[in-house]
């Protein structure tokens, strides 16, 4: 059997940066569904946030500042001596990208440039023009490559295995051969990223489906706050894909159908550059009102910043906005509308990335910490990838440590890895039954519509309903080819499970959740309520079904106060 001192599951920013930062003299892997250099941290554009100084308009900056804007960002449901402790590490931390070899952009004199985002004080997002994920992502592949990080590609892992609260591996679905094997570790690393596909409209890769967060669930480790999702105020329409923030903070307006800086409306002092929930919402407030184009979108004019800026800065988004859209952002405004981006919630871990189960860590976007609480600042997720992803690997090293081999863990994976084969044998054997795609887009339009940005009790009661027919006729679907080797149905077949209780928890959560807080807009709550809501939502997997609990947001430092910008 594979065995491992620590197994990361993901090759994207989290999962590389506990792998690099795991102990050298320890046995580490990395497995990862995709080659980790497609994982979905390469389609970050805009930047990663760190109060460095550098810009002129940013001389006052300190980590201080970075932390309040985050906690304030998350409109006070962030845990603040955990935003406070990633605001610190952000200086080193860019410094330590920048020694491995990330090519950042710089200014005149060679200082690396930062750029003005969301919801920020200062300008201080770093960025490598806007290909920010794409070079981080390929410094730390080649840092791991180079450290000798032992990486299984197109493996998909399928179950988390835990006895006695504790940890013993995993089993996976190689995809190449169409094998199901265990694979046996002393601590196990989830970084398995979003899950923006559970979602019509995402900025998100195909391959974002929030398997692993599912997989963690049905194992017993509680989620966290997942009815807080975000949505960007800026995905090119009709295709969803992302326009960076960087866009706006390089100074893009936008306009409404009548001509209008709109944002005038709803952020008078911080406009276009107000936290995405606000502008977000702003935009889609103007298009219901009838103030959009198609009844589908407003603009986002960029053409004031000059052919010049256009080209340095932003020339991945002009290569897109010309190839996607047939519209160059020199010439012309783009017709853009907001779209699933982010997921605050996740697997529930502490400050050290461990969970309740013995062994078993988690970091970046599946994990909640919690930094962003109910709204997530731009720029503040690469930095909690790259932060986090360290913490892990060091915590889930010195576990390994302290810890032994559980004795039965090879007998125990082998049974686990069973129950799987026959689960494909049941789906593989009938030749009816319910195609999973069809499912899939079910489930998709039920959380766009009934799940979204705006949400009431009606809405919310009827898709979960939904989500639980879905439940059952989930239970008929099938495999109608027989070759098991790049099965794309089997792959389907298994993530959309962890989908639909992923669509459950979020639709659960914000169920409850009645008020308004950062991302979650209830139009039956329209008021935040610290008196009964200042909590964090737990979420845990018992006798097949969710069951909620609460638990205290740390608020040691900054008095929740309304938020205006
Ligand atoms: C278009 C776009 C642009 C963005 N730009 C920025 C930005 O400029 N600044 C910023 O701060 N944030 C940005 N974000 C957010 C940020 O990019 C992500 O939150 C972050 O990169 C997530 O990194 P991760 O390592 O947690 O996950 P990912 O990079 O998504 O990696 C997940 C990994 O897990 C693997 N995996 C998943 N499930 C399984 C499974 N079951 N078995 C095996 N492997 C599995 C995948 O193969 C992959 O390797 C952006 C997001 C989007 C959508």
């Amino acid at each position: 059997m594979i065995s491992h001192d620590i197994l990361v599951v993901g090759g994207g920013l989290a999962g590389l940066a506990a792998a690099l930062n795991s102990n050298p003299e320890l046995d580490i892997a990395v497995v990862s569904k995709v080659h980790p250099l497609r994982s979905h941290s390469v389609a970050a554009q805009g930047g990663i946030n760190a109060a460095l100084g550098n810009n002129p308009e940013a001389r006052d900056d300190g980590w201080e500042k970075h932390a309040f804007d985050t906690i304030k960002g998350s409109d006070y449901l962030a845990d603040q001596k955990v935003a406070e402790l990633m605001c610190q590490k952000a200086v080193t931390t860019i410094y330590e990208l920048e020694y491995l070899g990330v090519p950042f952009s710089r200014f005149p004199g060679g200082v690396i440039a930062q750029r003005p985002f969301g919801g920020a004080g200062f300008p201080r997002t770093c960025y490598a023009a806007d290909r920010t994920g794409l070079v981080i992502l390929h410094t730390l592949f080649e840092q791991s490559v180079k450290n000798k990080v032992r990486f299984y590609n197109e493996w998909l892992v399928t179950r988390l295995v835990v006895r006695n609260g504790k940890c013993v591996g995993v089993v996976v679905y190689d995809e190449t051969t169409g094998q199901i094997m265990p694979i046996e570790a002393r601590a196990v690393i989830f970084a398995t990223g979003g899950y923006g596909r559970v979602y019509l409209k995402t900025t998100n890769a195909y391959i974002n489906h929030g398997s692993g967060i599912g997989i963690a669930y049905r194992a017993g480790v509680p989620l966290q706050d997942m009815e807080f999702v975000q949505f960007h105020p800026t995905s090119l329409y009709p295709n969803n894909i992302l326009i960076t923030e960087g866009a706006r903070g390089e100074g893009g307006y936008l306009i409404n159908s009548k001509g209008r800086r709109f944002m005038e409306d709803y952020a008078p002092l911080a406009m276009e550059l107000a936290p995405r929930d606000i502008v977000a919402r702003a935009i889609q407030t103007e298009i219901d009102k009838g103030n959009g184009f198609e009844n589908e979108y407003v603009h986002l004019d960029l053409r004031r910043l000059g052919a010049a800026k256009i080209k340095k800065r932003l020339p991945g988004i002009r290569e897109i906005c010309i190839d996607f859209a047939g519209i160059d952002p020199i010439e012309s405004p783009l017709p853009i509308q907001p779209a699933q981006h982010y997921s605050m919630g996740g697997i529930d871990v502490n400050v050290k990335c461990s969970s309740v189960v013995d062994g078993f860590f988690a970091a970046g976007e599946c994990a909640c910490v919690s930094i962003h609480g109910a709204n997530r600042l731009g720029g503040n997720s690469l930095l909690d990838t790259v932060v986090f992803g360290k913490i892990a690997g060091e915590e889930a090293s010195n576990y390994v440590r302290g810890s032994k081999r559980q004795d039965s863990g090879e007998k125990i994976l082998l049974e686990e890895a069973l129950k799987e084969k026959k689960r494909i044998d049941e789906w593989g054997k009938k030749d009816s039954g319910v195609k999973v795609h069809l499912l899939l887009n079910t489930l998709k339009t039920v959380m766009s519509e009934s799940v979204g940005m705006f949400r009431d009790k009606k809405a919310l009661q009827e898709a979960l309903e939904k989500i639980r027919e879905l439940k059952e006729d989930y239970k008929r679907v099938y495999i109608s080819g027989k070759c098991l080797r790049f099965c794309q149905e089997l792959i389907n077949i298994f993530e959309f499970e962890s989908m639909l209780d992923l669509a459950e928890v979020i639709a659960f959560g914000a169920l409850r959740r009645e008020e308004t807080r950062g991302s979650h807009y209830r139009l039956d709550f329209k008021e935040r309520n610290d008196r009964d809501w200042l909590k964090h939502t737990l979420v845990t997997w018992k006798e097949d079904k969710p069951q909620v609990s609460y638990e205290k947001v740390d608020v040691s430092k900054y008095e929740p106060k309304v938020r205006k910008y």
